[in-house]
């Protein structure tokens, strides 16, 4: 029986999250009359995509904010997904803009995101909040990626000189972990599907973070013991009920027999990502209005 102590509870964590930018946005309200706005946009009917938004718009009503949904079919034409975006921008009760991705075939997401007035990036994705990220200037960082530094930094304290291993390279999810773990003076190590010896690399980590996107493909003995491990995988696989279920790319058994401490898959980085959004909206309506961030 391994102690229960190892699990990293993300989803107790974002509850907790949601509630400070609730009590936070409710002062904004009372002390400066304003109230963070986020606007949600979906082009098409993916219903995985549907699934998000709904959740994202349950929590922007739960935390207080003003919300707008704007829902366009997957006919929509490009100039026109561009029209609402320069609508959203220049519209003063919309602090965050989220666009939900992928976008349908024939419509040029990156032209999408990079029209979004930065200032209102609640993403984290328009070039000028990378470059932020990198450089270490004040930005809007990915949600995801924002989740599970929090997450880190409430487990471990400070993670100054930690071996960092983080798997998955993406510009949404791999590359921002990097970008933040380096902020937090941990050493390092991107890996991805070309890296050598990629058992024995993880093998080096005291934080192993895994966003590969194929399940449970980290195995037990990847993992250094005494090791935190974050699992970022979200992949449905078979099950008897004909559903499947949802695993990591983490062998959960394995390595939490050997870890110090490991998210599961669901209940772990998945809830993060909604709250982050939560706290990115409110980070980026008081910036826009002028008004000290509150910690939350
Ligand atoms: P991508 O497909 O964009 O990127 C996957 C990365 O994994 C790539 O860098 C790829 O390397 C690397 N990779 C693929 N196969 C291997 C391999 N065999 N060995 C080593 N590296 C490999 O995925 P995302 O970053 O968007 O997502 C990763 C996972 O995180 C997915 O399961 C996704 O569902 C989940 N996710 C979860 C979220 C949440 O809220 N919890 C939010 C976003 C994503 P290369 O670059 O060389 O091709």
């Amino acid at each position: 029986m391994v102690s229960s102590t190892k699990l990293i509870d993300g989803k107790a964590f974002a509850q907790g999250l949601r509630i400070r930018v609730a009590a936070a946005a409710a002062a904004l309200k009372a002390e400066h009359g304003f109230q963070p706005g986020l606007a949600v946009v979906l082009v098409g009917e993916d219903p995985a995509s549907q699934v998000y938004v709904r959740s994202k718009t349950r929590a922007t009503e739960e935390a207080g904010f003003h919300g707008v949904e704007h829902k366009l079919p997957a006919t929509v034409v490009q100039n026109e997904l561009m029209a609402l975006i320069d609508r959203l921008n220049a519209d003063p009760a919309i602090h965050g803009i989220l666009v939900q991705l992928p976008l349908p075939a024939g419509l040029d997401s990156a032209a999408v995101v990079a029209a979004i007035d930065p200032r209102k990036d609640v993403d984290g994705l328009h070039v000028e909040n990378v470059g932020a990220l990198w450089n270490g200037a004040a930005g809007l960082v990915p949600c995801t990626p924002l989740g599970c530094v929090l997450l880190l930094k409430d487990r471990l304290g400070d993670l100054t000189g930690l071996n960092a291993v983080v798997v998955g390279r993406s510009a949404l999810v791999g590359k921002p972990i990097a970008a933040l773990l380096l902020a937090e003076n941990c050493t390092v190590t991107l890996a991805h599907s070309k890296t050598r010896d990629l058992p024995g690399v993880c093998r080096q980590a005291d934080i192993l973070v895994a966003a590969v996107g194929r399940p449970e493909m980290i195995r037990g003995d990847w993992v250094k013991p005494g090791a935190t491990v974050i699992d970022v995988g979200i992949n449905r696989v078979p099950a008897p009920d004909g559903k499947g279920r949802l695993v990591g790319d983490v062998a959960f058994d394995e390595a939490l027999a050997v870890a110090a401490a490991i998210t599961p898959v669901p209940g772990g980085v998945g809830p993060m990502t909604i709250a982050c959004l939560m706290r990115n909206t409110l980070t980026a309506a008081c910036r826009i209005k002028g008004v000290a961030v509150p910690a939350v």
